[in-house]
């Protein structure tokens, strides 16, 4: 059985404090087990075997052990893989510091499943090789975290009367739910085209390899990314460092 205060699950880091002389406080979005925030001791010291593996948006299999006096340690990570090419583009690395904020904001501590996981690495993945438009990964990030948290919107009609197929509706950004012009002409939210809001429903149900896969015209990939981010902006009621500093580096 081995050590019931030791167990082993792959990862990602997605913040890095300094503590210590040489030590780092490494926060892990696991696949098992939520959000993680352990020590890395000695990790800062270049031959130290925990250097390499506890870097920012290092995909690593760690080991986390509970020590005495309960604070937990990781023992052991072995990397799997570096999104080395985050690091050479300004816009890409605020955009994955978004998203690992948002993580840290919405992912239930325990049993999320590996959703989570999965959805940040393939985010990160696409971001940078650039396999995907950028306001196309952050608007499946927003919308899938949001899912993962419990409060996917509703887009399947207009919450007053049910009617679906108008040309435009309104998100209301608060109860997560769509209106027609009839209905939302007291609601303040977002003013989303038909086609945008067929995107956004796409993005949000079934299964993740499809959100990613979503076919998005250029003409609404900047209208499905200002909503979500407004959706998400106001269900956490919070800011986003990254976020800010994105929109001050992208012009
Ligand atoms: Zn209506």
């Amino acid at each position: 059985m081995g050590d019931l205060n030791t167990f082993s699950t792959d990862g990602l880091v997605l913040k890095l404090r300094h503590t210590g002389e040489s030590d780092r406080i490494v926060t892990v979005l696991t696949r098992d087990h939520g959000v993680l925030s352990a020590f890395a001791k000695g990790a800062r010291r270049p031959k130290s075997r925990l250097n390499s593996g506890t870097q920012s948006f290092c995909f690593a299999d760690f080991t986390f052990k509970t020590g005495r006096d309960d604070a937990m340690n990781i023992t052991d990570a072995a990397v799997k893989e570096v999104f080395f090419d985050l690091n050479q583009d300004l816009v890409k690395l605020s955009l994955a510091q978004y998203f690992a904020q948002l993580a840290q904001e919405l992912i239930p501590p325990e049993d999320a499943g590996d959703e989570p996981l999965r959805l940040l690495l393939n985010a990160l993945y696409f971001l940078s090789k650039e396999k995907r438009p950028a306001d196309l990964i952050k608007t499946v990030v927003e919308l899938r975290l949001a899912g993962c948290a419990g409060y996917t919107p509703d887009f399947g009609g207009c919450a007053g009367c049910g009617v679906v197929g108008e040309q435009f509706m309104i998100l209301d950004c608060r109860e997560g739910v769509i209106f027609c012009p009839d209905c939302g002409r007291n609601v303040r939210g977002v003013r989303l085209s038909a086609a945008a809001i067929g995107i956004m429903r796409r993005i949000s149900e079934g299964d993740l390899a499809a959100a990613f896969s979503v076919s998005a015209p250029a003409e609404h990939l900047r209208e499905i990314s200002a909503a979500a981010e407004r959706y998400i902006l106001t269900q956490t009621e919070r800011g986003y460092s990254a976020l800010d500093f994105l929109k001050s580096v992208k012009i």
